[in-house]
């Protein structure tokens, strides 16, 4: 029996970031078709070493990187679309049309399972917000106007409050800054009463490394970090169930498509 993830983000390697665990986990999956959509190329990111990109052509290079990513995690997406949209300046696009971009993928599709960004944008970022927004919204449009197939399950991507808490202490141990969830970029946490899927990375945690090194030009995203803090971070995905609605203190599932 098929089951298809759709992934909607917003910059080349919020995937790596946010599912390319999961990925890893149901790659020798003969029923697993994956869909990805980068609503950005991630053109106005850093350059970590200017040998490898010129602000012209970022976005291509990160594109290639984010395939290549995949290629070096051991699964490479089924579908994948660019829908270039400029990036840090999504919400400033129209919002309809973004919306029906994805809708017109999900309706082919018919994914069982989709992820996206929740409110918190994981770090506050304005593309992240938007992108999920918009998704939130397209899942939502599709299921109603052709009820069938697949629409099971929308997931927001989200750090359980005590895993922030967990890195800030080892953060504070080595003697450095804490992250702040009040500020811009940084990582927010949710209350870990509202996290409804929990996915344990650690069999796949050096797949997903291998994957997080092809993107070259952000290298260093991660350097205030130790390798077993790096670890801990990457070992785990987690999401709240944006839809359906979750009862209060139900259980929490160990992956997108458990119970589905
Ligand atoms: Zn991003």
């Amino acid at each position: 029996m098929t089951k298809t993830l759709a992934v909607v983000v917003a910059h080349p390697d919020d995937d790596t970031f946010g599912c390319s665990g999961t990925v890893a986990l149901h790659a020798d999956d003969p029923g697993f078709r994956f869909v990805l959509i980068h609503v950005t190329s991630g053109e106005a990111g850093r350059i970590a070493d200017p040998s490898l990109a010129t602000p012209e052509t970022l976005g291509a290079v990160r594109e290639e990187e984010d395939r290549a990513s995949w290629i070096a995690l051991g699964r490479t997406p089924d579908r994948h679309e660019f829908f270039r949209y400029p990036d840090h300046r999504v919400e400033d696009h129209p919002f309809d049309e973004l919306v029906e971009r994805i809708a017109m993928v999900l309706q082919a599709e018919r994914p069982d399972a989709v992820i996206t960004f929740g409110p918190d944008g994981i770090t506050g970022h304005p593309d992240h917000i938007a992108t999920g927004k918009a998704a939130t919204e397209a899942f939502h449009r599709v299921r109603e106007r052709s009820p069938g197939e697949g629409f099971s399950r929308l997931l927001h991507q989200a750090i359980p409050r005590s895993m922030l808490d967990e890195w800030n202490r080892r953060l504070v141990a080595a003697g450095k800054d804490p992250m702040d969830p009040t500020q811009l970029y940084q990582p927010r946490g949710v209350p870990d009463e509202e996290v409804g899927v929990l996915i344990d990375c650690t069999p796949v945690v050096d797949r997903k490394l291998a994957a997080l090194e092809e993107h070259r030009t952000q290298a260093g995203d991660m350097e205030d970090m130790q390798e077993e803090e790096r670890r801990m971070a990457l070992a785990a995905e987690s999401h709240v169930i944006a839809w359906p609605e979750r009862a209060p203190g139900a259980a929490v599932v160990a992956d997108v498509f458990e119970g589905l």
